[in-house]
């Protein structure tokens, strides 16, 4: 096995295997990872933060691939290397992955320039968007200067991905605006910019409408920032039109977040709370094994379902069962 300086430099080096090993092992259970995973992370992560962080969601089928493709395709031809990670929290229903088993992106994947990684898969979402966290700085280090991170526009996942990117961009379906889609209201929230995907062929001019009615929604909603006011652009990513004025949204929302401060200052705040729910995951897995705890569950559970006790209470008794060493 090689030694953690030597898959450091490789990774430094742009060494994809080096990179997709490194990730493989942070994704194993924790002895395997604590032993070599998080050493190369620690020896790495003073040489993250470079990259321009994007994340990108929408519902199924709005061509979330198409339009990453086509975008990264654009950027490594400008000279640019880009990583796409993915947030894809297993259906709740069936299990499955949402985003898909499909092979995506393959032309992209054939770049030496793009590094493509799927979901970490199983897990809490909490647990999934940390793997993509640490995937992103390892991604950050092997020089990739672009970092697109892909989830699905459907439930919590947003979020997560919002809390972890500079620009978050939403890609929303030709139809009426008025439907909003499936997109919940929360999700526009979080939008930096808005895009109106597959205006081609003969959807073009309905595409243009719902950009209309999508700007109205917008302007309604109360601006994240002073400095910034999401933007709505149509777009195709089967045909390319209008994804180079995406990344012109782009980059003049980074130049108007950077001229305030806010730029920095969003990134120590993403820190900041990433520590703080390492903590919350590492606390309640803590607390649920420990052993006085773990004795008192079950029965105080049947307590508060058969209204026995307060779930107040119970907590209370946990709480104190926790502290009594
Ligand atoms: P995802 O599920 O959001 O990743 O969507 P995909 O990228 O897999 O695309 C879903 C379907 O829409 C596929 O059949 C694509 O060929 C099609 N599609 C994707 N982007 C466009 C576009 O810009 N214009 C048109 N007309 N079709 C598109």
């Amino acid at each position: 096995m090689d030694s953690i300086p030597s898959v450091c430099a490789a990774i430094r080096a742009g060494d994809r295997r080096a990179i997709a090993r490194t990730i493989t092992l942070l994704e194993r259970p924790r002895a395997d990872r604590a032993e070599r995973g998080q050493p190369i992370l620690d020896a790495l992560v003073s040489e993250a933060g470079n990259a321009l962080r994007i994340g990108i969601t929408g519902p199924p089928g709005v061509g979330k691939s198409t339009f990453i493709e086509a975008l990264g395709l654009m950027l490594i031809d400008a000279g640019h290397r880009v990583a796409v990670l993915a947030v894809d929290p297993s259906s709740p229903v069936t299990r499955g992955s949402i985003l898909g088993d499909k092979t995506r992106m393959e032309r992209l994947a054939q770049r030496d320039e793009a590094f493509i990684r799927p979901s970490p898969s199983g897990g809490t979402l909490g647990g999934v968007a940390q793997r993509t966290r640490e995937c992103m700085l390892v991604c950050e280090a092997a020089g990739y200067d672009v970092v697109i991170v892909e989830t699905v526009g459907i439930g919590q996942s947003e979020v997560a991905v919002a809390g972890m990117v500079d620009f978050f961009l939403v890609l929303l379906q030709p139809g009426s605006g008025d439907a909003l889609q499936g997109i919940k209201k929360g999700v526009l929230e979080l939008a930096d910019g808005l895009v109106v995907n597959k205006a081609d062929g003969d959807v073009r001019a309905l595409a243009e409408r719902a950009r209309h009615d999508y700007e109205r929604a917008i302007g309604l909603l109360r601006a994240l920032t002073p400095s910034w006011r999401p933007r709505v652009l149509s777009a195709s990513g089967l045909t390319g039109e209008g994804v180079a004025d995406v990344w012109k949204m782009v980059l003049a929302h980074r130049d108007a977040l950077r001229a305030t401060g806010e730029a920095a200052a969003r990134r120590r705040e993403q820190t900041r709370a990433w520590m703080w729910s390492l903590l919350d995951e590492g606390l309640l897995r803590a607390f649920r094994s420990h052993p006085q705890v773990a004795a008192q569950i079950p029965a105080l559970e049947e307590a508060v379902q058969s209204l026995q006790t307060t779930p107040a209470r119970a907590a209370r008794a946990l709480l104190d069962a926790f502290r009594s060493d």
